[in-house]
């Protein structure tokens, strides 16, 4: 008889299978709805807001106004194209339902434990072989923490390797909730400086910067991979390089540091009518990125790039 608890909803917009960039081995990456932070170059605008919301994908259109005549809140404007007054749609899916060529789609789908579980549980035959698992993203998965604590569980009573890529921005109460049930961190390190850091992602550091040392003072630096998102102008600077290094040196045990070179998404922010406050649409340059390599290497880090 199925045991898991049901009665927890967790609002998720996507589950990839066959994932081989969030953690060791094939995994399933679950995105969690909702973050705290706004990074101006957050690369998933759809996980930031913790409601359900639409996207609309402009290339699929057929123009046919379906949309608009469905709509029960008056809330989808048709002249020629589509333009839908966010302010009033409640998020009730009449619209993407109808729309012949799926332009129109509602992000974010509400799962019990035991539905993601299905889920995650398809393959599991992968993971064995692989050696991997599944990786909770987002979003800010402790923003859910009471489902997503619940998944962790299970999916521990299973084997199933977990992974929590995390902007480490919660309630250090919350992340020992649940820091016995995940095997590996992703954790992100985007600013020391705490202005900057409040300026670029409308929360301050402190929180952050706390709980990693929590993390490694409860002997879990081997289980962290810290994540660096390189924003050029923004936090490649020589500055918050130097900082970087200083601040990972005072913590003992950590092993290896991502980098993650930015690049532009502002599309996706157009299909959410969001603003794209980034002004950079360049990568990092290769050269940049091995001189940021070669400073985390200086301090006994294994650099991925
Ligand atoms: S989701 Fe519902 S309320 Fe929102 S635009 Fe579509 S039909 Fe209208
Ligand atoms: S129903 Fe779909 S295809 Fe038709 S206008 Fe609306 S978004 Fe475009």
């Amino acid at each position: 008889m199925n045991e898991v608890k049901n009665s927890c909803l967790g609002l998720i917009f996507d589950v990839q299978r066959y994932s081989i960039h969030d953690g060791p081995g094939i995994r399933t990456t679950v995105f969690f709805k909702g973050c705290p932070l706004k990074c101006w170059w957050c690369h998933n605008p759809e996980g930031i807001d913790s409601g359900k919301e639409l996207m609309y994908f402009e290339y699929k259109c057929m123009h046919c106004g379906t949309c608009a005549e469905v709509c029960p809140m008056g809330a989808i404007e048709f002249d020629e194209s589509p333009r839908v007054s966010r302010h009033l749609c409640i998020a009730c899916g009449n619209c993407s339902a109808a729309c012949p060529s799926d332009a129109l789609r509602l992000v974010g789908r509400g799962y019990t434990v035991g539905e993601l579980m299905k889920e995650i549980e398809r393959d599991v035959l992968y993971f064995d072989n692989s050696s991997g698992g599944v990786t909770f993203s987002g979003g800010e998965p402790l923003y859910q923490h009471e489902f997503l604590l619940e998944v962790l569980k299970e999916c521990k009573k299973m084997g199933i390797h977990r992974t929590l890529d995390t902007s480490g921005f919660a309630p250090q109460e919350v992340l020992a909730l649940v820091a016995d049930y995940v095997d590996l961190f992703l954790y992100d390190l985007k600013l020391i400086d705490e202005k900057e850091h409040i300026k670029y992602t409308g929360v301050s550091n402190a929180q952050i910067k706390e709980n990693l040392r929590f993390l490694v003072n409860y002997g879990r630096a081997k289980d962290i991979i810290l994540r660096f998102p390189v924003i050029p102008g923004i936090n490649d600077t020589p500055d918050n390089v130097d900082d970087m290094v200083e601040f990972i040196s005072t913590l003992k045990g950590l092993r290896e540091i991502d980098l993650l070179p930015y690049h532009d998404v502002s599309e996706k922010y157009n299909r959410l009518d969001k603003d794209y406050k980034m002004t950079v649409h360049k990568s990092p340059s290769r050269e940049r990125l091995m001189e940021i390599k070669r400073k985390f290497e200086d301090i006994g880090l294994y650099v991925k790039l």
